[in-house]
Parts: C-alpha cells; sequence; structure tokens
C-alpha cells in the first residue's frame, strides 16, 4: 500500500488502498452513531455537537484542532465493561491509549483498574488518587527506577517480561523488604489482526516470554524461587484493534495448558489469569465491534471451559481494554484551510494539525472517516484526502472520504474515533503545539489537558 514504491503522475491516484470504500455514502450528512461519540448529534442549525454544545462554539472557546472527549460516553463505556464482567473478574483500562489525571479520576469512580507502563505513567495515575493495589505495571524494558518506584508505591501487580526482569524485580523487592505481586507476560504465539489471526509456535516480536520450548515453564519455576516474588498469575496480550474472539480462544486454551503445567509440577494452581486488550472499535461504517457483555461472555466461557477440560478451579480473569473504552469518546475538531483540486484524482483538504496530533494512519495506515461539522451540505459529494500542515507528504489523517464539494476554507471537520493513540501519540514535529483535551458533558466544556503554547516549546529548549 503506502508503503510500496510506485511511478510518480497521474496514475498515483489510481492506486487505492485495498477495501478502499469507492461508493459515496448516501447522506453525508449523517453522524453515524458507530463511529461517534454517544452525545454526538447535529443541533438545529446543521451543526456538530458533542455533550450539548456546538462545535462553533466550541472552537472558539478552545480553538483547533482539539480533542473533544464525551465525558458520558467514557463513563458509560467504563461502566459497561465493569459491568459485563462482573465481581469475578477485573478490568484494566490500558492507559497508553489516553491518559491524564481527570481520566484516571473517571475510572477510579466508575470501579476500573488501571495499566500504566511508564514511570510517567504511574505518576499522574498516583497524583490523581488511583490507588496502587488498582494498578498493573507493564513494560518490556523497566528502569530499575521505575521498578522502585512501582514497589514502593505498592501497585497491584508488576506484570515480568523477561528472565532478566524476574530477578531485577525479585531483587528490588527483597532489598525494600516487600514481596511483590507479580504475573509472568506469555506469548502464545497468536497474531492476531482485525479480521485474522494466525496461530504458530514461536513469536517474532520483543514482548513476553515464550511458551514454546518450556521457557515460560521456566520463567514459572524460577519466580516461585524467590523471596521477593508472590506468583499470582499468567499474562497473555495478542495485539490490537481485534474483532475476531478465536485468536483469545487459542490464547486461553495455550494460557490455561501452562497453568495445568504448573499445578502438576509445583502443585499450585496460580489464581489469576489476565488475557490483555486489544478489542477493536469502529473506525468507519465498515467496522462491526462486540460489545462488551458479548465479549465477557465469550472470553468467561473460554476459560471455564479450558480449565473443566484441565480439572483446574477456574482463575479470575482480567482484561485491558484501552481503545475499546476510549476510542470511541472523542473526535479532533480541526479547520480547513488549504484546498488543492486534482483533476481527474482527488481533491486535498489540509487542515490546521496533521500527524502532530494523529500518527496512527501514517504508521499503520490506519482508517478514518471525517465529516463537515460547523454545518450541513447539500453538495454533491468529492472524493477528499484529508492532510496536515507538516512538511512531510506522508502527513495524512483520513486516507480516503466524501466530504460536500462546497467545503471551503473556514469550515470546520471533525474525525471520529481519535480517543485513543492520538494525543497519547502526539508529537511535536515542526515544533507544533499539541492540541488540547477538552471534556464536555452536560452543556459544560473544561479543559484536561491544555494547549501546549511557545512558552512551553522554549522552556524545554534551553537555548
Ligand atoms: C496496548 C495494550 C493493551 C491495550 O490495547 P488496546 O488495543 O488499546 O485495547 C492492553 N494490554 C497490554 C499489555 C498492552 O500492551
Amino acid at each position: 500500500m503506502s508503503r510500496s514504491a510506485h511511478p510518480a503522475g497521474p496514475r498515483h491516484g489510481d492506486v487505492l488502498p485495498e477495501g478502499h470504500y469507492s461508493a459515496p455514502p448516501a447522506d453525508l450528512n449523517a453522524l453515524d452513531p458507530k463511529v461517534w461519540a454517544q452525545t454526538v448529534t447535529r443541533t438545529e442549525d446543521g451543526a456538530v455537537s458533542v455533550g450539548g454544545i456546538g462545535v462553533q462554539r466550541l472552537a472558539e472557546e478552545f480553538g483547533t484542532p482539539a480533542y473533544f472527549i464525551d465525558e458520558t460516553d467514557f463513563r458509560a463505556r467504563a461502566r459497561a465493561w465493569r459491568e459485563a464482567f462482573g465481581d469475578d473478574a477485573d478490568v484494566f483500562y490500558a492507559g497508553k491509549a489516553f491518559l491524564s489525571r481527570a481520566v484516571v479520576r473517571w475510572l477510579t469512580e466508575e470501579g476500573l483498574n488501571l495499566d500504566v507502563c511508564s514511570g510517567g505513567e504511574l505518576t499522574t495515575a498516583l497524583s490523581a488518587g488511583m490507588p496502587a493495589e488498582r494498578i498493573a505495571f507493564h513494560g518490556n524494558n523497566k528502569s530499575s527506577a521505575e521498578i522502585t518506584q512501582a514497589v514502593e508505591a505498592g501497585v497491584g501487580r508488576i506484570v515480568l517480561d523477561s528472565f532478566q526482569e524476574i530477578v531485577r524485580v525479585a531483587h528490588i523487592a527483597q532489598a525494600l523488604g516487600r514481596r511483590q505481586r507479580v504475573q509472568i507476560r506469555v506469548t502464545v504465539g497468536v497474531e492476531a489482526h482485525t479480521h485474522e489471526f494466525i496461530a504458530t509456535a514461536h513469536e517474532d516480536q520483543k514482548f513476553g516470554i515464550a511458551l514454546a520450548d518450556g521457557q515460560a515453564a521456566e520463567a514459572v519455576r524460577r519466580a516461585l524461587t524467590l523471596d521477593g516474588l508472590e506468583l499470582i498469575g499468567i499474562h497473555s496480550h495478542i495485539g490490537s484493534q481485534i474483532f475476531d474472539m478465536a485468536g483469545f480462544e487459542v490464547a486461553a486454551r495455550r494460557v490455561v495448558k501452562l497453568l495445568a503445567e504448573i499445578r502438576d509440577e509445583h502443585g499450585v494452581e496460580l489464581p489469576e489469569i489476565d488475557l490483555g486488550g486489544g478489542l477493536g472499535i469502529a473506525y468507519t461504517s465498515e467496522d462491526d465491534p462486540r460489545e462488551p457483555h458479548e465479549i465477557a461472555k465469550a472470553l468467561g466461557e473460554i476459560v471455564t471451559r479450558e480449565c473443566e477440560a484441565a480439572g483446574l478451579r477456574t482463575p479470575r480473569l482480567s482484561v485491558e481494554p484501552g481503545r475499546a473504552i476510549v476510542g470511541p469518546t472523542a473526535f479532533t475538531l480541526y479547520e480547513v484551510g488549504t484546498i488543492k483540486p486534482l483533476e481527474g484524482l482527488r481533491t486535498y483538504v489540509s487542515v490546521d494539525g496533521g500527524m502532530s496530533d494523529n500518527i496512527r494512519t501514517a504508521l499503520y495506515d490506519a482508517e478514518y472517516s471525517v465529516a463537515l461539522a460547523s454545518r450541513t451540505s447539500d453538495a454533491e459529494p468529492m472524493l477528499v484526502r484529508v492532510v496536515g500542515k507538516h512538511c512531510e507528504s506522508g502527513d495524512i489523517v483520513v486516507r480516503d472520504a466524501f466530504l460536500p464539494s462546497d467545503l471551503a476554507p473556514g469550515d470546520l471537520i471533525a474525525v471520529p474515533a481519535t480517543g485513543a493513540y492520538c494525543r497519547s501519540m502526539a508529537s511535536n514535529y515542526n515544533h507544533a503545539l499539541r492540541p488540547p483535551v477538552v471534556a464536555v458533558r452536560d452543556g459544560e466544556a473544561r479543559v484536561i489537558v491544555r494547549r501546549e503554547t511557545e512558552d512551553d516549546l522554549l522552556r524545554l529548549d534551553v537555548g
């Protein structure tokens, strides 16, 4: 696709990505509830609104580009996950998708736990009052300082990712006079992508310890002998933006098999398993994500069945959705600038942000949708590519979409489903000022992460 070389020139435009939806949608003004946050609607004047506030007012008050997060929707999704999994399971929100102190407070109030994978995320979580025992610490290369910080804070679990880390965490915990609760992350040999998965013996990636060749069993053996560690379970995370539950099924089967081997060898039944996150959301109307209750039911049944077959007590299950909670709850609002029609190809619509606020399109060919947000239009649809203002031709926000052909500079357009991995992956490329995140709820909007300023830039640049 975008990474392959091809001759320059007009034919360039014919090379549309596979699965590209070539027909314009029936109604360009429609807002598909699958893709947009719960309280998003069009007001009588035709403008998009969230939490009862129209985008014109939001743009005036907070500027563009900006992320608007629907707090009602965030809380509803967090609660739906919590309720779907019930009291016999734990839901850990994956903080890397988007973390701020307001989000930590929403999670705390809604009864969720939290995954962090750096000292910075841990500091953010603790400073907003998330109880340490509800935090899990992840990462394939935790520093000694981060491990010390996590153990001292009393995090509920550290997820061990390598043989070296087993020893390092044990050492640090022992030196601090603690016994740290840990899980071991295993790679189960399942590579999962949106609509398919591949079950293999080995996985060629940096995370975890392979189940293959008895590696994970050896890791368990070592962890069980170390005084600084209390091994509470096995962890597996198979990928992201997954719709097909079959990959989780294979993962669960392989993890439960390891639990049975541990019981046979050591006489202990580990009390927990964690099947990670990775559940998909709708970025366009083509995507059909599952509801939390369907996922909870499917995962619960798989684990119960596999444990019964192995004669094990069913362990406590945990899951780690990130994108599935925050992804659909936010949209990015941009102002349209330069519009460049390329005859016979498409129209390039430039916005006042770009790859600095959404790197996913450039990074993994992610698909997004877009809508004219400041008004409706009955004009004919035109094929557009929404691009940013950065000095990079790969600076694409929405690769292929339709907008009304009367689009003009100054119009506001909104890209939905940007709650996950957009602000959290934002950069200062071209010394862009990272956009604010504004939470909207019941007719009130408030900044939860403020816009960066030129003073912020200069403060880091010590001259
Ligand atoms: C990234 C990650 C998640 C969350 O993934 P999503 O695709 O956002 O659900 C959960 N667990 C682990 C260990 C991760 O690395």
